[in-house]
């Protein structure tokens, strides 16, 4: 009843206020499930999304406020008998959404690798240094349970990218038989992939099931007297494709940067390992790959500073020299100063 009268009484201005506002609502819920909530504060560079969306909020609400007082527009949903439904819209539709983004929409891993990513960049600029140990501070993020999440997000991200998305095994077109559909509607044909007897729905013009054998997703399409089968793989026929892999080699470098910075160099060592395996690969298949070649170079750079940082100087330099050669063959010349200025430190 409340609502009725409320919503009767609206005006033009009041819904665009709302609007704007429910807006600028979304935008920073959005930001939050793609980032992290404490991430956003951090991140590195700014985070200009949830920072517009922010003012534009604040601004509104302020100017909505002078609006009313000046007698323009009564905001209903700001009142004591209708706080329920601001509730509603400005608190319950954000977090229908938000769990909508962060479970659904997001691909797996991502938000666990925005947050890690996002607060390792941000202790990188105090607890960081290139070819320098910091025993205490180093020793204060390897202590620091956020930290130590931060591994486990990137952790997350990996496992997710290694099981690789379900891919388009095999397509093969049947002929409708009429005398072998059942009464059901159903006609028996073999599983594209497998050959084990399967059952398409060919009373519809499209549907999907499972291969019993071989667990694949069999999608059927009828059209005319034919039926097209698509077999998908999935679980164990799932494809690694080489963007997983590249996204797999480039957290397992960050989280050897992270875990470098905790002074845990063993172990860097071994994410560096893990991440030079995946991008070996790639590269085995396509040498020019400049993609490929960048991550390279910014793995074999970590392996030298991490030597340096143990004061094994040869290492150290034939890392650096390995990184800059990758760099000239990329053309991309940011890091060499940086770079040159190391090899000088340990020659
Ligand atoms: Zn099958």
């Amino acid at each position: 009843m409340i609502r009725r009268a409320a919503m009767e009484k609206m005006t033009f201005l009041e819904v665009s206020i709302y609007a704007i506002l429910l807006f600028a609502d979304y935008a920073i819920v959005w930001q939050i499930a793609k980032n992290g909530f404490l991430e956003i504060g951090i991140e590195r560079p700014i985070n200009m999304k949830a920072i517009g969306a922010t003012m534009l909020g604040i601004l509104t609400l302020v100017a909505a406020g002078f609006i009313e007082r000046a007698g323009y527009v009564k905001l209903l949903l700001a009142r004591e008998e209708n706080l329920f439904w601001a509730a509603v819209v400005f608190a319950g539709s954000p977090l229908i959404l938000f769990l909508l983004v962060r479970f659904v929409l997001l691909p797996k891993g991502l938000p666990e690798y925005n947050r890690a990513r996002i607060s390792m960049v941000f202790w990188a600029m105090s607890n960081y240094q290139p070819g320098v140990k910091m025993a205490e501070k180093g020793e204060g993020l390897a202590n620091f349970h956020r930290a130590q999440q931060a591994l486990k997000f990137f952790e997350k991200a990996i496992e997710a990218q290694s099981r690789g998305s379900s891919q388009i095994l095999i397509t093969r077109t049947y002929q409708i038989d009429h005398e072998q559909t059942a009464w059901d509607g159903r006609m028996n044909l073999n599983c594209p992939n497998c050959g084990f007897r399967a059952k398409a729905p060919i009373q519809q013009e499209q549907g999907d099931g499972y291969c019993p054998m071989c667990g694949c997703r069999l999608a059927f399409k009828v059209m005319g007297d034919e039926v097209h089968v698509t077999a998908f793989g999935s679980g164990l026929y799932n494809k690694v494709s080489p963007r997983h892999k590249k996204n797999i080699a480039t957290a397992y470098e960050e989280m050897a940067l992270l875990l470098r910075m905790m002074n845990k160099f063993a172990e860097a060592r071994k994410a560096l390992t893990a991440a030079e395996k995946f991008i070996d690969e790639l590269l085995a298949e396509d040498p020019d790959d400049k993609e490929c070649l960048a991550i390279k170079s910014l793995i074999i750079f970590r392996k030298g500073e991490i030597a340096q940082t143990l004061n094994e100087r040869v290492d150290a330099k034939r890392f650096y020299q390995e990184s800059l050669a990758l760099d000239s063959k990329t053309g991309d010349h940011k890091g060499d100063q940086l770079v040159k200025r190391l090899i000088e430190e340990v020659s």
